[in-house]
């Protein structure tokens, strides 16, 4: 690859990111990829790994081992903290290095998005949100000393606040995790204790939403809360929650005592749009034009979670086909600059269907007039998460673990894994408060 060839910056190497530099895979350019983590996170199973399902390494892969193959891709681990638009390039800090400027030719911003405490920032102390393998580690670490501690405490009385986990967001993660949390309690923990019996903790999904799964048809939001209240999920709706402190949540006055809160509602955007100075919708996302680029800036494109694209008068979803449709699209804008090609035409994004599951052996689809649900959709499921998975080592292991617990009940990765000592919490970065 010669010096000269145009370079073109990617931040981001999760959905949206991989697909752009993949697409650029045979293009004459320089390809710098840069994110603050070494892996690429399949997160739609994040949960899997929160509720010991899986462990961290049947869902993430290092990025330049997947891109291995692609000699004209330097993939650097590093957090982007600014772009200077009329010196192109992009400030970069690293381990021993702050603001280390990388110049572009295109950029490429996939940053995705972060947790949204609606305002209240004060609970994500006591709330930490589900996006990144830390996260599900620390909350899977939390759920499992809640059992721990609950057999070792003598007092029947404490019991009740220490088996009692609260989800606060019944959109797919929030029900999926209810979901797999309750199999966790019922199923496989149930053997296990002697003072306690885990078959009793209580599972309650909030959200100040009327319905779950809200960006479902209402049929499918109707079966899956049939299916959670079946597992022993209460689901309360229609309120959002007005307090959560060390003592648990208060929802429509009513204080629920709990030690293990998890949030798994709003979305923030990462902060690209202070950086170029772009035009943002309300939730703070970058405005793209329909070839994916920032308004004036032809040379910049903004992709999944990151930015705000309507399609039918609606904005597009944030969800990992939107991301890798974009991705792909930016880099193909890309290469046909560079090749003197003409332009594509603008992005349309093609909706293969959204899916949610509910515990074992049931979830549901929808795909354009398609409405399913149960079994056959949960297959369906497997199935396609399964493919997206990327690499082939971990669709075999994740396959054998599913079949696994399917079979036996028994999960793969129940390890209380302290970092920081035997009984200290392991993430610095989410303060779970410690059952007193
Ligand atoms: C728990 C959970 C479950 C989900 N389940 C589903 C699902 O079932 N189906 C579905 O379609 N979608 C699902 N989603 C949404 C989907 O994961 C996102 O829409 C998708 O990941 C967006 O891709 P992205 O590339 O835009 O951003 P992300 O996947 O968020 O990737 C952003 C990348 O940028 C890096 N980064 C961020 N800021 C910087 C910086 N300053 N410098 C360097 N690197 C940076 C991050 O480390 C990360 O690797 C889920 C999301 C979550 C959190």
């Amino acid at each position: 690859m010669l010096d000269s060839a145009p370079r073109v910056v990617i931040v981001g190497g999760r959905f949206g990111g991989l697909a752009a530099a993949k697409a650029l895979r045979n293009t004459d350019v320089r390809v710098v990829l840069v994110d603050r983590q070494n892996h690429h996170l399949f997160q739609p199973l994040l949960y899997q790994v929160a509720t010991s399902v899986l462990s961290p390494g049947q869902i993430a892969s290092p990025i330049r081992n997947i891109l291995r193959r692609q000699l004209n891709t330097t993939v650097i681990l590093g957090e982007a903290v600014g772009v200077d638009l009329d010196r192109r390039c992009v400030f970069v800090d690293s381990a021993d290095r702050e603001g280390v400027a990388l110049n572009y030719d295109y950029l490429v911003l996939a940053t995705g998005a972060s947790h949204s405490y609606f305002g209240h920032d004060e609970f994500a102390r006591f709330a930490p949100g589900l996006k990144s393998l830390a996260d599900a580690v620390s909350i899977r670490n939390h759920v499992l000393r809640a059992f721990e501690q609950a057999e070792a405490e003598e007092d029947p009385k404490r019991h009740r606040d220490l088996l009692t986990f609260v989800l606060v967001g019944a959109g797919p993660t929030g029900v999926e995790m209810a979901g797999a949390l309750a199999i966790l309690v019922r199923a496989t923990l149930r053997a296990e204790f002697r003072r306690v019996d885990p078959a009793s903790a209580r599972i309650v999904l909030v959200d100040m939403a009327p319905r779950v799964l809200g960006s479902f048809a209402e049929s499918l939001s109707a079966a899956a809360q049939a299916r959670l209240e079946h597992l022993g999920v209460e689901v309360r709706l229609g309120h959002a929650v007005d307090l959560i402190d060390a003592d648990g949540v208060i929802v429509a006055g009513e204080r629920i005592a709990s030690k293990t809160v998890v949030w798994t509602a709003g979305v923030a955007p990462s902060p690209a749009g202070k950086w170029l100075k772009a035009p943002t919708d309300r939730a703070g996302r970058v405005r793209v034009q329909p070839d994916l680029s920032v308004p004036g800036h032809p040379e910049i494109f903004v992709i999944g979670d990151t930015a705000s694209l309507d399609q039918d008068g609606r904005p597009l979803a944030g969800v990992a086909q939107v991301a890798m449709q974009q991705g792909r699209y930016a880099g193909r804008t890309i290469h046909r600059r560079i090749s003197g090609k003409l332009a594509q035409p603008p992005f349309r994004y093609f909706d293969k269907g959204t899916m949610a599951v509910v515990g074992k052996g049931f979830a549901v689809l929808q795909t354009g007039r398609l409405r399913l649900s149960g079994f056959l959709a949960w297959l369906a499921w497997a199935a396609v998460h399964l493919e997206f998975l990327g690499q082939s080592s971990l669709r075999v292991s994740v396959f054998v673990q599913w079949v696994w617990l399917y079979v036996t009940g028994q999960r793969g990765s129940r390890l209380i894994v302290n970092h920081q000592g035997p009984l200290r919490h392991d993430s610095p970065s989410i303060v779970f408060h410690e059952p007193s």
